[in-house]
């Protein structure tokens, strides 16, 4: 994860409003997190900060955790990621108390120290007290966010803050300036790890090849290249079951007890002795789910009322529903049932579910390879496993490139427009279980792109980017990948529309195999070949069983004219009730460009190429088609 990449490559701080800084407050302690205790000192900071900066200021966000170092990092992360925040303060958990981490949870994710901030608060408090010696806050810096700790009094936040307050609009204004941020970005990556420039000497526009050197690949070739290329995983590790929903199993799981582990009644009525038969009896007492079994056993002519799950008492053998018996003496106030009729005769096992009925011991109640889903964790609860062993997930990182692009929490500059592909691409991995990280946003020069895969590869097997792999002079990715990392490129170019320049490429980096999917930029291209391409190489690495996109059968609803590439467009699914067969509606305007067009749409309907397969120049409404269900749930229904 690397989202200061994103705000130092893509520089968009200039157009945040240089005036308004925005505060983000954490307050740190156990207790005020239990709703032990009030938080005073935060909601001091609060008006502090309002009364001093006044409307030139904006708290963005105030939040209590207790004293947990991962907890805290994860805050301190998010809200210095995509220029979220100016300024975060964190209040407590600075002292010596075993507990107080949270200046440990700072440095570990500030990337350079302001020593001079958490100096002057040390001098200054000691002016006031020696207990301040005491205290061992940290400023530090987090992409363009200061982070400043403050202890934890009330007393101690409004020095504090008396001390530093003067200084603020101008460190951030210093962090707000992108001078500073251009200039300081070779540093800053140099302070993270040396990146050498890239060796891609970029070639006079004039030079370009005018052809791609690629062969064209059909899609089904191309997915073959990948599972071909991309290995399964033989890597375990053990997660909770509560935590396993969307996992691949790596083990066959056996059953550690039977289930039922009693003999369990299926009805409310009474156990009996089957062979009573039918007859008056005398009602004992009453056995109800989640009691100890009975353990004085039934006489002939005696029942036990019974509820559903609840076990059988010793010496019964047979279950009466109530709706088969009648009510023939009771306790005068209605509360005991002292005689029943067993009406008909009941069977010897009649409603009752033996030990082991529905899962017998040691038995394999789930193979190794399955995709757990919420009915097999059931059954994971239910035979006892708390923990399961399933296959490790892929760490994936997801890079968007092009000089134009800024993120969408920015304002907009001139020429610019907003980063769609990243969240478009996160968010699809997602959708299907795969968690991937925001490595930021290459420039279109060789160094920037160099510089934005090497930290990807630095904490990924997968690097998914998307723009710079088509045929324009700033189209750099293939160009890098195979100059500075050595790669392979297994196709550069797939007979689809759209996602002509798809790009898939291995390479070797610290030892280890990487493996880079190229999308094209365009939005719908990124989206369409995300899907066609890159999950089912992701699937393949995690031992999915099946791994290609589920398919379905749709009739058009609309003639389309054809493209010499087969070309993928998006649909609304609707079921007739006079037809068997979904009708797909094509989402408006296809082009590759119009995101837009993924709005309600439930699949991607694969029209044939230009004459072939028997088609010509169109595809006539009604024709059947495959299609790759995208939202399975959604299908309107007429
Ligand atoms: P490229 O593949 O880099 O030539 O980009 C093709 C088109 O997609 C251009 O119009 C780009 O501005 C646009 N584009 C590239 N990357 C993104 C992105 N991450 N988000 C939105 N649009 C993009
Ligand atoms: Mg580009």
């Amino acid at each position: 994860m690397m989202p200061f990449l994103d705000s130092i490559l893509n520089s968009p701080i200039l157009f945040v409003d240089m005036d308004m800084i925005r505060f983000v407050i954490l307050t740190v302690s156990d207790s005020c997190s239990k709703g032990e205790k009030d938080d005073e000192a935060g909601p001091e900071l609060m008006s502090l900060i309002n009364n001093h900066f006044g409307n030139t200021s904006k708290i963005e966000h105030v939040e209590i955790l207790p004293d947990e170092k991962s907890q805290i990092k994860d805050f301190l992360k998010k809200w210095s990621s995509h220029n979220r925040s100016d300024v975060i303060f964190t209040v407590g958990g600075t002292g010596l108390s075993p507990r107080d981490v949270t200046p440990e949870a700072t440095k570990s994710v500030i990337e350079r120290e302001v020593p001079g901030i958490s100096l002057a608060i040390l001098c200054k408090s000691l002016e006031i007290t020696d207990m301040a010696m005491l205290s061992r806050s940290v400023t530090g810096i987090r992409n363009n966010t200061l982070i400043i700790n403050f202890p934890g009094s009330t007393k101690a936040v409004g020095e504090c803050f008396g001390f530093i307050k003067n200084v603020i609009p101008h460190a951030v204004a210093l962090l707000k300036n992108e001078e500073n941020l251009v200039s300081d970005f070779h540093g800053r990556l140099q302070g993270r790890r040396s990146v050498s420039p890239s060796k891609v000497k970029t070639n006079l526009v004039a030079q370009r090849s005018r052809v791609s050197p690629y062969p064209m690949v059909e899609v089904a070739h191309a997915i073959d290249l990948i599972l071909k290329e991309i290995s399964a995983t033989r890597e375990t590790e053990n997660v909770d079951i509560a935590e396993s929903l969307g996992r691949v199993l790596a083990e066959n799981v056996y059953a550690k007890d039977p289930v039922p582990p009693f003999p369990a009644s299926i009805k409310d009525g009474y156990a009996v002795i089957s062979s009573d038969k039918e007859g008056i009896r005398n009602v004992r007492e009453e056995a109800a789910a989640g009691d100890k079994p009975v353990d004085q056993p039934l006489q002939p002519g005696e029942v036990i009322r019974i509820s559903t799950g609840a076990p059988l008492p010793l010496g019964a053998d047979a279950v009466v529903q109530v709706e088969d018996t009648d009510l023939i003496k009771a306790s005068d106030d209605g509360s005991i049932e002292m005689e029943v009729k067993i009406k008909v005769a009941p069977r010897p096992g009649q409603d009752i579910r033996p030990i082991g009925s529905d899962i017998s011991v040691n038995s394999v109640i789930i193979e190794k390879g399955a995709l757990l889903t919420a009915g097999h964790i059931g059954v994971l609860a239910t035979v006892g496993h708390h923990t399961v062993a399933v296959f490790r997930k892929p760490c994936v990182a997801v890079v968007s490139t092009g000089n134009e692009l800024q993120s969408p929490h920015e304002k907009l500059k001139p020429g610019h427009i907003r980063d769609s592909n990243k969240l478009t691409l996160l968010n699809l991995l997602k959708q299907y279980g795969f968690e991937a990280s925001d490595a930021g946003i290459a420039k279109d020069n060789p160094d920037s792109v160099k510089a934005v895969l090497t930290f990807a590869f630095d904490e990924n097997d997968v690097v998914v980017t998307s723009g710079g792999v088509s045929m324009g002079e700033h189209d750099l990715i293939k160009q890098v990948l195979v100059e500075d990392f050595d790669a392979t490129i297994l196709f550069g170019r797939v007979n689809v529309k759209p996602g002509k320049p798809t790009t898939f490429a291995t390479c070797t980096f610290n030892g280890r195999r990487k493996f880079v999917f190229g999308l094209p930029g365009n939005p719908v291209s990124a989206l369409v070949t995300g899907t066609l391409f890159v999950l089912p190489g992701l699937k393949k690495m995690e031992n999915y069983e099946n791994l290609r996109p589920p398919v379905i059968s749709v009739r058009l609803n609309k003639k389309m004219i054809l493209d010499p590439r087969p070309e993928y467009i998006r649909a609304r699914l609707r079921k007739c009730s006079n037809d068997d067969i979904l009708e797909a509606i094509p989402t408006g305007n296809q082009i590759s460009s119009r995101i837009n067009s993924f709005v309600g749409a439930s699949a991607l309907v694969r029209l044939p190429a230009k004459n072939s397969q028997g088609f010509g120049e169109i595809c006539d409404e009604g024709t059947v088609l495959e299609a790759i269900l995208i939202q399975p749930l959604s299908i309107e229904y007429v």
